[in-house]
């Protein structure tokens, strides 16, 4: 009944049955550290260039003019998001940040393939919430969770957070008012704000973070299960994956590692497929589980398993591709001169973003009125 993979089979006596133990468990983890570490040095990277471009526009110029990473532009999603819509209404790739466009295509291109795999093998917050979880492990002794009546009810505020960008994006905002906003000073120089946001940090933004962080470390993954609505928009998205963690009842032996270690509570010991938006594919729960062909990723129209390494290098390469096809298609880099960010550092204050409903209208007015002027 069941096939060895590596050396002579190991029977093992468990309650109530006979079963084989995998002897190839405990490398997912490893494989997720690198891909993480690597991701995340990326960032450290790219937040560090950003930084000598800002000192330069500080200087007024008067400085050794360095490299602007469009990298940066991945932490502006509410901006990629405005992009794509743009693509979607015009065909044309906003000239603002084009590099946190194909980002975002690359990121909801994972989604669609591997699940919300982004959360547990990309993304830097993810990894600071794992090593977060990791620690609280330590402390605790076992994974707290919120009581049902109350997570829920939390888990839903990622949506809602995700529901208040879609309307205002999608509903409220009318084509020419979107294209005025990707192309108004504010969102040019919005990285630059988001720089200033950080290095200027409000003691309330302070005390939001201290208060987020220490929540993290009492209730594993606290920002993403409860509060990212970018989180939000892979998990809806990851439903629509082809590839799930698929358990063989007739096979386990109901010992309920995969959903102890599930980090997302998610009753895996209990599912035949695990349909969830809560999923982030970290395969942990393939990688505890100690009995063959019980419990694999694989694609709901095939046989094959999908094995961590694969998922790995899928994630990876799914990602340099549609990036990689910004850069040598020419639409990586923005088309804001140094000039004009020198222009722009001046006037900073003066920018801002539209923050409800009638400022949206004001905008949607404005554009209509400079059309018409236009026409
Ligand atoms: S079900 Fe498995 S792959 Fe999905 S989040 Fe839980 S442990 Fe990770
Ligand atoms: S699928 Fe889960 S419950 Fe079943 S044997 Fe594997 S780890 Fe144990």
């Amino acid at each position: 009944m069941f096939r060895a993979i590596n050396e002579k089979p190991v029977i093992i006596k468990a309650p109530g049955k006979p079963y084989k133990r995998r002897t190839d468990r405990n490398k997912v983890r490893k494989y997720r550290f690198i891909v993480q570490s690597l991701f995340a040095a990326l960032c450290v990277w790219i937040g560090t260039e950003f930084y000598f471009f800002v000192k330069y526009l500080e200087s007024s110029g008067m400085t050794y003019s360095p490299y602007r990473p469009p990298g940066v532009e991945g932490f502006l999603p509410i901006s990629s998001l405005m992009s794509l819509y743009h693509f979607f209404l015009s065909g044309e790739i906003h000239p603002a940040h084009p590099a946190g466009f194909f980002i975002l295509v690359a990121i909801l291109a994972v989604s669609l393939l591997f699940g919300k795999s982004f959360c547990s093998w990309l993304c830097p917050i993810g990894f600071l919430s794992e090593m977060l979880g990791d620690i609280s492990d330590k402390i605790f002794g076992r994974r707290l969770k919120l009581p049902r009546f109350a997570d829920y009810p939390m888990r839903s505020i990622k949506y809602l957070l995700l529901a208040f960008f879609v309307w205002s994006i999608f509903f409220l905002m009318t084509p020419l008012a979107l294209k005025a906003f990707l192309g108004s000073p504010y969102n040019l120089v919005a990285d630059v704000k988001m720089y200033y946001f950080f290095a200027e940090i409000s003691r309330t933004a302070l005390v939001i973070i201290g208060v987020l962080l220490l929540l993290s470390l009492i209730f594993r993954n606290f920002w993403c299960r409860y509060l990212c609505p970018y989180g939000a928009l892979l998990g809806i998205l990851s439903l629509l994956s082809p590839n799930k963690i698929k358990r063989n009842p007739t096979n386990c032996i109901d010992c309920g590692r995969c959903a102890k270690v599930c980090p997302s509570f998610i009753g895996v010991d209990r599912a035949k497929t695990v349909v969830s938006d809560e999923c982030t594919a970290c395969l942990n729960c393939v990688d505890v589980c100690p009995v063959e062909n019980t419990l694999k990723y694989k694609s709901v129209f095939g046989r094959r398993n999908i094995s961590p390494k694969m998922v790995a290098l899928g994630v990876v390469l799914v990602f340099i591709l549609i990036t990689g096809w910004g850069m040598v298609s020419g639409n990586w880099r923005n088309n804001i001169t140094t000039d004009e960010y020198l222009h722009h550092q001046k006037l900073l204050e003066s920018y801002g973003h539209p923050t409800g409903a009638g400022e949206i209208s004001d905008l949607n007015q404005k554009a209509n009125r400079e059309n018409n002027n236009i026409k």
